[in-house]
């Protein structure tokens, strides 16, 4: 039925025990997407970052952080290391924290959802919940008082949205992963900005092996990033329902030149996405890996046999029962009629 079903070749897993948790973040599945993508001979396919050990791409980037400060002697066994998070990042960092003898604390707004709380806290971090603010630097904000206790307290700031570690840490893994597994073919990518990190980073090394790849990155309507990417303008924002992309502020972890195209996908596309491949193609995603599959379909309109695409898929559904797969909550924000 697919004629590009065959066209990479899918090389056995081999049997392997790992030594430690840690050793299982990255190195995670490719998979053909077949949802809204036309039988052409284009190659689309999505790789599945929930298959990191606490279920989103957020795994990688604080496994390197962390270790490379220890490396540094800037962290050492019994520290605290902190940052704000609505879910992904708190429960990675949390892990890697305990795993290598440290502490987490994560500050989260009122509005995170009490499976995501649960989640971060079973993975052994603090969590504070703080008032939901207009402003982002509101001193009563996740992002403020975070910053806050780590100066106060001297707390290891893992500060994602502006390290350049985050970057690195997917330009070391994800982007060399993307490479191998494709066998060099890939030529245009897809990714949701959140922080910016997984797209910068991966963009980066992809272009460096072959300058001809395009990039796609992946914003929400309402997210900063798209006036910016296109206008070079830091033009406020409005709030939006999908998690963990978009942003209201500029990070450093976006890296501009790294961007050939923008694609906005509204919540309700996303949404609807998210839950149609979890029904075609049992792969069970979160809300942005909805948003990202929207914008292969629209990107793979002028793409065509030779062309191989990747998008990235950040996390599972299974985050997000309360919201997007429950049907109430699907019609009262008016996504489903
Ligand atoms: N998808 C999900 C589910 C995420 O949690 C994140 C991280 N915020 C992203 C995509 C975007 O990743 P990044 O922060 O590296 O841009």
């Amino acid at each position: 039925m697919y004629n590009n079903y065959e066209t990479l070749v899918c090389e056995q897993k081999k049997m392997k025990i790992y030594n430690n948790v840690l050793d299982m973040i990255g190195n995670t599945p490719m998979v053909h997407l077949r949802t809204g993508i036309p039988d052409n001979g284009l190659t689309a396919c999505v790789k599945l970052e929930y298959y990191n050990p606490t279920g989103s791409l957020k795994d990688r980037m604080s496994y390197h952080i962390i270790k490379t400060a220890m490396a540094e002697g800037k962290l050492k066994k019994g520290d605290t290391v902190i940052d704000n998070s609505s879910g992904n990042t708190g429960s990675a960092m949390a892990l890697v924290a305990l795993q290598m003898g440290l502490k987490a604390v994560v500050t989260t707004p009122i509005k995170t959802s009490k499976e995501k709380i649960d989640l971060m806290k079973s993975y052994g971090a603090e969590v504070i919940v703080t008032p939901e603010v207009d402003v982002h630097d509101d001193p009563k904000g996740f992002f403020a008082v975070a910053r806050r206790l780590a100066k106060e307290k001297g707390y290891f700031d893992l500060d994602q949205y502006d390290s350049q570690l985050n970057v690195e840490a997917h330009y070391n893994t994800t982007g060399p992963e993307i490479w191998r597994d494709t066998e060099g073919k890939i030529t245009h990518f897809v990714a949701g900005i959140g922080t910016g990190g997984t797209f910068s980073g991966v963009a980066r090394y992809l272009k460096e092996m072959n300058p001809k790849i395009k990039t796609i990155a992946v914003d929400p309507e309402g997210s900063v990033f798209t006036d910016y990417i296109l206008e070079g303008k830091d033009v406020p924002g409005h709030s939006y329902k999908i998690e963990g992309i978009g942003s209201d502020v500029i990070t450093k972890a976006m890296h501009k030149d790294m961007v050939d195209e923008v694609i906005t996908v509204s919540d309700k596309d996303a949404f609807l996405r998210a839950r149609e491949i979890t029904i075609n193609e049992g792969l069970s995603i979160g809300g942005s890996s909805g948003a990202v599959a929207v914008a292969m379909e629209k990107a793979s309109a002028y793409l065509n046999e030779g062309h191989v695409m990747v998008g990235i898929f950040g996390d599972a559904g299974i985050r997000y029962l309360s919201k997007y797969f429950n049907d109430d909550w699907m019609y009262k924000q008016g996504f489903l009629e």
